[in-house]
């Protein structure tokens, strides 16, 4: 995955973790704290080095610090990756341990689920720091599954956008979704709903036949799903799915999905420009789930997290049609609105 060399790029602060009698070996890394505290998930993963670890963090931290600023959100940008201890391990010994280094940031890094990491890890990070969120929801307010939020607010994304690229709702549109977990399932419910087509694939076979079966749609091969005969692609899976050779092959117009760091190399991004292939952002159309986090850390309601995931739609269509207009890629146009949003005065979160 790339960092766009547009970006600017401050020094990153970090503090190595390190409890070998907790199997605690990873890192926090914070990339700004302008707009408050710096939120962004814990991952749990397995990776070579610590190196490997840490240029992981960095990479996701600076991302939390576009997509929170996107969203409008008082918290700046941060992630915290730590090394899967090899076998069998005490998860409540590590996952404490690490409360306890994010206490030692006193506020400085809120933390919440990742890849790897679960509802119940965090409750076991929230009895060493208040600095957390992704715990059980109460009722009426914020918490829990991030993933319907994001959902939501990728459905909302693509309806603008759709709107946007076709002047048309989507009732009718062929949508090819890469990944039906989590976000990419709820999703196809939604678009099924609104009266889109589908063609789904999936490497969980049965997952995704079941979908199919479901909600009437087509089943595309793996290596397939990206050049479907479809007018939106939708990558719901994981990173990467938009390189110079998949977007040359591209019958869709535009693409509007779930998945984080879409941008697999270099050359996507100008190639999609070139083709005329509308590409919501990301970190823009995804920003469901964080806005959620956001609000359970914030103490706020459900009604809270609906309002602000609505606005995700005319915010896509704004940088869609300001990337129109400048002949400028959409990812370069976001990039450019959120650092300034990181620059300017943090407004109360409506
Ligand atoms: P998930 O693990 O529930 O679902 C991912 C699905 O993709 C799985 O069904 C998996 O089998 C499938 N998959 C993996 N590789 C594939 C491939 N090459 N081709 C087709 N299918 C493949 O994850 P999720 O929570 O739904 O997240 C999906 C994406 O959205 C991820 O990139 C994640 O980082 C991003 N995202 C998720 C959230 C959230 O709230 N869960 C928020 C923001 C961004």
């Amino acid at each position: 995955m790339v960092t766009a060399a547009h970006r600017m790029m401050p020094p990153m602060e970090y503090v190595r973790l390190h409890d070998e009698a907790a199997g605690l070996d990873g890192v926090i890394a914070i990339h700004s704290t302008a707009r408050g505290p710096a939120a962004g998930g814990c991952r749990l993963w397995t990776y070579p080095d610590a190196g490997a670890a840490m240029a992981d963090a960095f990479r996701l931290a600076e991302g939390m610090s576009y997509k929170n600023a996107m969203a409008e959100l008082p918290f700046g940008g941060g992630k915290a990756v730590l090394r899967r201890p090899e076998g069998d391990f005490d998860r409540r010994a590590l996952f404490e341990a690490f409360g306890a280094a994010v206490e030692r940031l006193d506020g400085r890094y809120v933390t919440a689920e990742d890849v790897g990491t679960s509802v119940a890890d965090m409750e076991f990070v929230a009895s060493r720091t208040q600095h957390v969120a992704g715990r059980s929801a109460r009722p009426g307010f914020a918490g829990g599954d991030p993933s319907p939020w994001t959902a939501l607010g990728v459905f909302e994304a693509m309806k603008a956008a759709v709107r946007f690229r076709f002047n048309s709702s989507l009732s009718g549109v062929t949508v090819a979704v890469q990944g039906v977990g989590s976000v990419g399932g709820a999703l196809c419910r939604l678009l099924a709903e609104a009266g889109a087509k589908l063609v789904i694939a999936d490497i969980d076979a049965a997952r995704c036949e079941n979908l199919a079966a479901e909600l009437g749609a087509s089943m595309a091969a793996i290596d397939a799903v990206a050049q479907a005969d479809a007018e939106v692609f939708a990558p719901c899976a994981l990173g990467g799915a938009l390189t110079g050779a998949s977007v040359s092959a591209m019958k869709a117009r535009l693409v509007c999905g779930a998945a984080n760091n879409q941008l697999g190399d270099t050359l996507a991004a100008p190639l999609l420009l070139e083709r005329g292939i509308a590409y919501a952002p990301d970190y823009v159309v995804n920003a469901g789930g964080i806005i959620n986090v956001s609000a359970e850390y914030l103490g706020e309601t459900t009604q809270q997290v609906q309002e602000r995931v609505l606005k995700i739609g005319p915010r896509t269509a704004a940088i869609l049609e300001e990337a129109a207009q400048r002949g400028l890629a959409p990812s370069v146009v976001a990039d450019r609105m959120a650092e300034d949003l990181m620059r300017g005065p943090v407004a109360e979160p409506a």
